[in-house]
């Protein structure tokens, strides 16, 4: 320990990525990032920002971007905040509207970023059991009272199970006290219509829905999120963001982000692609005894039952195949498999049936 950290910093725990290999020819299926490439009308719109432009600073409201989302989402322009990342929004999110004194409810099984984020700014929390199939139980929330706000991605990660709109809404109905975050990071990829809570906002003035760029819209390197929510919590959270960083989206991230959300038929086809493999790499992780459970994400969550989870993971390594596994209690038998391209795909079930078919346990 450096005798110059303060004590916020000598207490933190942060957040470990997931690994980002420096290695060419990898099957990358470890961080959820999306396989096809963004619209290419992105890099139209960020060539056409270069240059002489870039010694102005951005627009600090984003506006454009902003009508961009509230145009897709029909929503107003009022009702949404951009940031550097959805982890950014997050963290504004747990500063601004989560930080009430009361501990902040979510699921022990989740994101593992919420509870770093309540180490850096002193917030308590409480997780809650999800049931033994990897099912969020809207009672437990709503029996376990007096709460600083409640948060979970829906679909959940890394299980992918999504919670019902209708379970969303009875959260947000019977939990008036404090706000509600739904962290839709992983939303798109729930089939169709998309089962986002966007439409919800307007009659639930405790909640607030995330969305990121990183992973429908394949612009996990451009940094993109925003929130959703009534005027008031937008409000809020712009004044966290205005005493931290004026200017957190840069000219390139906004012009790109703009051309992203406006791409509709790019987006369609990529997550309908994603959605396709992801039924096919189900069905053959079955096929070789794997237990999967039903992910409306763009990754799978499956054990087998009769191999441990991290040698699999280790032997697919040595096949320059990259899958996630997380030493943690409860899931340290899972693999968090992103869906890749169908060439991906096929390589990953062939190099598991290479592996099931060998010596084991
Ligand atoms: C990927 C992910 C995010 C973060 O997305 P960024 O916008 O890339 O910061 C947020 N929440 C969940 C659950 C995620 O999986």
């Amino acid at each position: 320990m450096n005798p110059y950290w303060s004590e916020t910093v000598r207490k933190l725990t942060p957040y470990v990525p997931g690994e980002q290999p420096k290695l060419a020819n990898l099957v990358k299926l470890n961080t959820n990032e999306n396989p096809y490439g963004p619209s290419p009308r992105v890099a139209q719109a960020m060539a056409a920002e270069m240059g002489d432009r870039l010694r102005l600073y951005p627009d600090p409201d984003s506006s454009a971007l902003k009508q961009a989302i509230a145009r897709h989402h029909g929503v107003g322009v009022d009702q949404v905040f951009v940031g550097n990342g959805s982890d950014e929004v997050l963290a504004h999110v747990f500063l601004g509207l989560l930080k009430h004194g009361r501990p902040v409810l979510f699921p022990d099984i989740t994101y593992s970023f919420y509870p770093v984020y309540c180490g850096l700014y002193d917030i308590d929390y409480a997780a809650i059991p999800l049931t033994p199939d990897f099912t969020i139980r809207t009672d437990d929330y709503l029996d376990y009272g007096s709460n600083g706000g409640i948060i979970f991605p829906n679909p959940n990660a890394p299980t992918g199970r999504l919670l019902p709109l209708g379970e969303v809404e009875r959260l947000a109905t019977g939990n008036p006290g404090s706000l509600v975050v739904i962290d839709e990071a992983y939303v798109d990829f729930g089939g169709t219509p998309i089962p986002t809570a966007i439409p919800l906002i307007e009659r639930h003035a405790n909640l607030l829905v995330v969305q990121t760029l990183s992973k429908s819209r394949s612009l996990a390197g451009l940094r993109v999120g925003f929130a959703i929510g009534q005027k008031g919590l937008i409000e809020g959270l712009d004044r966290v963001k205005n005493s931290f960083n004026s200017y957190p989206l840069d000219r390139l991230a906004c012009v790109g982000a703009v051309a992203a959300m406006e791409d509709d038929e790019h987006f369609e086809h990529t997550r309908q692609a994603v959605i396709s493999s992801r039924e096919i790499l189900a069905r053959n992780l079955v096929e070789l005894g794997f237990e999967v459970l039903p992910s409306a994400a763009n990754f799978l969550f499956a054990r087998h039952p009769q191999r441990d989870a991290a040698q699999l993971a280790q032997a697919l390594r040595a096949q320059s195949i990259i899958v996630r596994h997380f030493r943690q209690p409860r899931i340290d038998q899972h693999l968090r498999i992103t869906i890749g391209t169908d060439a991906q795909c096929v390589a990953l079930t062939t190099a598991l049936r290479d592996i099931l078919a060998s010596s084991g346990p």
